[in-house]
This record gives C-alpha cells, structure tokens and sequence, in this order.
C-alpha cells in the first residue's frame, strides 16, 4: 500500500463527503450498503453513484458484492486520505515526502507543516503481513476482516500515542508527539542512527532499531505499540525479554556479556503511575486488552510458522 498524496489535491468537497459517509457507515457494516451512503452523505441516490465510481477508481474504496447486498468499503487507501486531510486541515502537516522505514506493520514518512519543520508520520498498517506457512486450518488471523485490521491499526496508533505523550510529558528520552488521528501519527524527526540505550520502563518491543542516538550520544526511544504497564499480569516476562534482546546484541555484535543487567524485582522503579497516566489520557483498559488479543493471534502465528518454508510473505490485504 503506497501513500499517495497527491490524491490530496483533486478531490471535490462532494467526493469527501461520500468518503466520509462509507467511514462513518463502516462503523456499524463491514461492508457499507449504497443507498445508506447516500443517506450519510445526504446526496441523492443518483448523485452519490457517480461519486462513489470515482473514489473506488482512486482506490480509496472498493466495491464488494456479497449475496445480500451491494456496497463498498474503505480501503488502507481512503483511510490513509481522511488522516491527511485531518492532519492537513490542523495544520500538524503540509505536505509529504519520501518514506524513510518499512516496519512490520508500519510506514514511516518525512513529512513538514507550513514553516518547512519536519516531522515524521507513522501510519499503522496491521493485518498487512500474511503468513505463506500458518498451517492450522482453525487461525482466524487470515479471515479477520480488513475493517477490524483498520480498527486495529488505529487502536495501536492511539496507543502508541497516548505512550509517546505521557513518556514526553514525564522527560522521558521519546520523540515529541505532535498529532493523531485514525492509524496515523505524527512526531518528531529524529535525526539520528539507530543503536542502544537503556531505560528502566517495559518497552516490549526493546531492540537497537528502536532506540536511536543523537549525534551527541543522547538515546531516544521509539515505538511502543507493545508497551505494558508494570502491574501487567506478564510485567516480569515482558522486562526479561527486553533485557535478554539487547543482551543478545551485545553478545552477537560485539561478543560482549556482562553480569551487570538489570533485573525486574531488585530494578523496576515502581514510582511511576505511567499506565494510569495513559488510561486517563484516552488509551483506556478495554483498547488495551483488545490489542493485546491481536498481539497474541499474531504471536500464536509466528510460532505455527515453519521457518524451514522459505520467506516470510508480504501481501496486502487491502
Ligand atoms: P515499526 O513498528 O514498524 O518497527 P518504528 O516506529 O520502529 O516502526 O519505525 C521504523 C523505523 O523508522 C525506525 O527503526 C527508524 O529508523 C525510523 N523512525 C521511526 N520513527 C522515527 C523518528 N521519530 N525519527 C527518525 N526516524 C524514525
Ligand atoms: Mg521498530
């Protein structure tokens, strides 16, 4: 899925109110049925037809006949725009530039507001990976729908927001967090190289390409869709294994082990009220523990996966 921004720039206020519409439908119908689009967009039913035909050309919905009904849904595509268009009309962005990382489940793209500061966007993209090798005919992770996957991208945007916002707010080293909306946010650029620190909070995700060093040696750290607070049930798991990951690098790279790590009972700062900070702040128990279920299919998966099959596969599901 390439974000494409010019789309941005031709399109009519009738068009955006459709748009709107199929997101707004899609809240309560996986696919959305035409006349109720109309109804949405307050636009005859003759009128929206023409327009919907438009926006599936631009590939920002798609058309599904199933046997009841016909109807369109959005894709990765129409939700990337509507996130623009919030972002644009805020003024948190001006225009977009080249990408500059391929995550798992992300892109990550330069971006500038008017005054040509750049920041970076990062557009969630869960549901983008398909595993080739799952092998258990009862995973549901291939049949879960691609508006559940957009509802989870936007849960693990807001929550990765919500984090960057609170570990900001407390001087921790993360970029500053500028804007949200739906699967996408922007923060701070960072101009740094990727390598390795050390903080005293469960990252879950705690690897070198995550933790990058300014030029003056200063570490920030960067996503945290798997972040957990420390009275998680599997707090203590979650810390051993971010400590084991970078112990891994040092071992691997530079063939370095030390006994000086830290431990969770003796080094976890229990001060810090930083998960009910981010409760309060909108990234609430339930988006919690919905995205967590996700984060287990997904591990569940890569442990069906046989390693000896080749390569991962990359596929769209929109
Ligand atoms: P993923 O969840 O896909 O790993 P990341 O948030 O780690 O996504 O971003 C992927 C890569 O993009 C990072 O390893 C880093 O090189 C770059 N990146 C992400 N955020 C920033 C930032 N704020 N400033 C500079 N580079 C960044
Ligand atoms: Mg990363």
């Amino acid at each position: 899925m390439k974000l494409d921004a010019k789309v941005l720039r031709y399109m009519s206020s009738e068009e955006f109110r459709v748009l709107t519409a199929v997101e707004m439908g899609s809240k309560n119908h996986e696919i959305v049925p035409t006349p109720l689009i109309a109804q949405i967009a307050g636009l005859r039913h003759g009128g929206s037809h023409k327009i919907l035909g438009e926006l599936a050309k631009k590939n920002l919905i798609s058309r599904v006949k199933n046997a009841e009904y016909d109807g369109y849904r959005l894709t990765y595509g129409g939700y990337d725009y509507l996130s623009l268009k919030t972002f644009v009309k805020r003024s948190s962005i001006y225009s977009v530039g080249n990408q500059i990382g391929v995550g798992k489940e992300a892109d990550i793209y330069i971006v500038a507001d008017e005054n040509e500061n750049q920041h970076v966007l990062k557009i969630h993209r869960l549901g983008r990976i398909s595993f080739r090798a799952i092998k258990s005919k009862r995973d549901y992770l291939q049949k879960r729908k691609s508006a559940s996957w957009m509802y989870m991208s936007r849960l693990a945007s807001i929550k990765e927001f919500s984090f960057m916002k609170i570990l900001h707010e407390n001087g921790f080293p993360v970029p500053k967090p500028i804007d949200n909306s739906r699967h996408c946010l922007v923060m701070e650029f960072i101009d740094a190289y990727p390598l390795l620190a050390q903080c005293g909070l469960i990252h879950g995700d705690f690897n070198e390409f995550n933790i990058l060093v300014k030029e003056n040696g200063d570490p920030i750290l960067i996503d945290f869709p798997q972040m957990v607070s420390i009275s998680h049930p599997n707090a203590e798991w979650y810390f051993n294994r971010d400590v084991e990951c970078i112990r891994t690098f040092f071992r691997r790279k530079y063939n370095y082990e030390s006994m000086l790590y830290p431990k969770f009972k003796l080094d976890v700062n229990r001060e810090f009220d930083l998960d009910v900070q981010v409760t309060a702040s909108g990234f609430t128990k339930q988006y919690q523990k919905e995205l967590e279920t996700y984060q287990n299919e997904i591990c569940k998966s890569l442990d069906n996966y046989d390693s000896d099959d080749s390569m991962v596969k990359m596929s769209f599901v929109v």
